[in-house]
């Protein structure tokens, strides 16, 4: 078998399970669908753009005609699949800075699974076994069933909320599924049985209002392109900042930092509304001590004053 047809008859046997599928760029965890600001407007986006949610399908055809023009990886919107997926994440032994806050390492935690087990036995209840999958960094997808019925929450992604490296996936994400490759490694299944649904005690853990997939922003007043254009920008840079990778967190934050302070020498965003947004984004890494409240407001300093150096105007941007 071809690389390539490998990839399809694993999207193939993904969307069989009743999981709408779409294709990341070969070798990466990255959509391979077109972003808003470069949408051609016209096929599935004819009527206005589809984001990959939205895009990800159960159609064999449509599938059998996206995977015959390259060895993509597989994408799973868990939102769209009913799933919620719980993402046991492992702590990095070559970063000093990715130790669990003081509480936890008293208890020998070292990673998300860790965690995990910890809610679980607080709560007097197991971790029940269900669809498994190994990512290439040692961690764990579990993938359960999201509730349903009237009163069931609609729940999305969050981001540690459950504990020191644990985040879900849901309404609003998507996970790698089994069967993609990366440089690192394969994703693979550990467990082929079929999702159980969400414990209740999980449930209840992750009922709104949850821990939002980006931090407050602002609220930008007007309408039309161009507020929309700030919001996007002060989701993206926010979002950027939050999910920071652990060994660019602070250059993630400078990176942030430059772009919202050249749309602030543009004049479309208040300077302190750039500085809030900033250190909201940036209160989970100082939760867990990567930079101190101090050195953060230092980075964002000088990350506003390079981007003051090029001025950007929406009007230009958008
Ligand atoms: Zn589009």
């Amino acid at each position: 078998m071809s690389g390539a047809v490998e990839f399809l008859t694993v999207a193939l046997e993904t969307a069989a399970r009743g999981w709408p599928v779409f294709p990341l760029r070969p070798g990466t965890k990255r959509p391979a669908l077109h972003g808003e600001t470069n949408c051609p407007a016209t096929g599935a986006c004819a009527g206005g753009h589809q984001a990959w949610e939205q895009r990800a399908t159960i159609d064999l055809d449509r599938i059998r005609r996206a995977w015959s023009t390259g060895p993509f990886n597989i994408g799973i919107p868990p939102g769209r699949a009913g799933l919620v997926v719980v993402d046991l994440d492992t702590a990095d032994p070559g970063d000093p800075e990715d130790v669990p806050p003081p509480e936890w390492a008293q208890l020998g935690i070292r990673g998300g699974a860790d965690v995990l087990a910890l809610l679980a036995e607080r709560a007097g209840q197991p971790v029940p076994a269900t669809y498994t999958v190994t990512t290439p960094s040692g961690g764990r997808h579990l993938y359960f069933l999201a509730p349903t019925g009237p009163d069931a929450p609609v729940l999305r992604n969050t981001i540690g909320g459950l504990g020191w490296h644990i985040d879900t996936r849901a309404h609003g994400g998507y996970v790698v599924a089994a069967g993609s490759l990366t440089p690192t490694g394969p994703y693979e299944v550990a467990d082929d049985r079929d999702p159980v649904p969400l414990p209740g005690w999980l449930i209840e853990r992750l009922r709104p209002p949850p821990p939002p997939i980006v931090p407050a922003a602002p609220v930008v007043s007007g309408r039309g392109r161009a507020s929309r254009y700030l919001e996007a920008a002060l989701a993206a840079e926010t979002y950027r900042v939050h999910n920071a990778p652990t060994k660019q967190r602070n250059q993630s934050l400078y990176v942030a930092a430059i772009a919202l302070g050249q749309l602030v020498a543009g004049g479309a965003l208040a300077e302190h509304d750039a500085r809030a947004a900033l250190m909201s984004a940036a209160g989970r890494h100082l939760a867990v001590g990567a930079y101190s409240h101090r050195q953060a407001e230092q980075t964002i300093a000088s990350g506003l004053r390079a981007g003051a150096k090029r001025p950007r105007r929406i009007e230009d941007a958008a």
